[in-house]
């Protein structure tokens, strides 16, 4: 990668004093998994190796992460900061990173879009008054309505597209999306099952 290698030509090893935080991220979820440090050699493995590998200052020595759990790193891409002086590592991820058996080493890293804040607030919306909340009222109405509503976006989101309308397109994409997570929620799901499903169908893939 072009401007990963020229960014890393600036980092700035003496304002840390040899050892560069690296946060490290999950390339397909964004879930943040870990903290490191790398020197210039540990950095030089990664990117020879493309495997994540760290200064560990307990061990004193080159870390290559998983190198006895076999849960490893693989580098994806490696992003410097504003005035080059941390790195985002970008991973994926053979296992669990924390040596504790967890995904992350922060129990409750999550990697919230704005889809999922929307489908939490959707979510809340079940029971509540539906005079004041379209939301509430489409629950309400029940299953047959909301699948109705889904089939009818989904026919003017067609529509938009055969039409090239784009600013049309972004409005009835929006209200597929809407009440597609409606739909979701009123069986059951969410829209992490989608992702949970989209992610295993990429693994099977790439
Ligand atoms: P591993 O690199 O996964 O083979 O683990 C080797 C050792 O490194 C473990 O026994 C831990 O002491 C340490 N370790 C592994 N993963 C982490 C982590 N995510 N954060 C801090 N220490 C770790
Ligand atoms: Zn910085
Ligand atoms: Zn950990
Ligand atoms: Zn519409």
């Amino acid at each position: 990668n072009e401007s990963t290698s020229a960014n890393l030509a600036n980092i700035d090893w003496d304002k840390q004093q040899g050892l560069i935080p690296a946060v490290v991220q999950n390339h397909l979820t964004g879930k943040v998994l870990m903290l490191g440090y790398m020197d210039k050699q540990a950095l030089d493995k990664t990117l020879t190796t493309g495997l994540v590998t760290f200064y560990s200052r307990s061990k004193q020595r080159l870390w290559t992460k998983g190198e006895e759990s076999g849960n490893t790193l693989n580098l994806v891409e490696i992003d410097i900061d504003c005035d080059n002086d941390t790195f985002l590592v970008q991973v994926i991820p053979q296992g669990p990173t924390c040596h504790l058996g967890r995904e992350s080493c922060w129990q409750d890293s999550k990697a919230h879009t704005f889809i999922d804040n929307l489908t939490q607030l959707i979510a809340s919306r079940k029971g509540q008054d539906s005079n004041s909340s379209y939301t509430a009222s489409l629950f309400e109405k029940g299953t047959k309505r909301i699948a109705q509503k889904v089939g009818e976006e989904g026919l003017e989101t067609a529509l938009a597209a055969a039409t090239n309308d784009k600013a049309e397109l972004i409005d009835e994409a929006s209200d597929l999306m809407y009440h597609l997570i409606v739909l979701l929620e009123d069986q059951g799901l969410s829209m992490a099952d989608i992702n949970r499903n989209l992610l295993e169908r990429y693994n099977e893939t790439n």
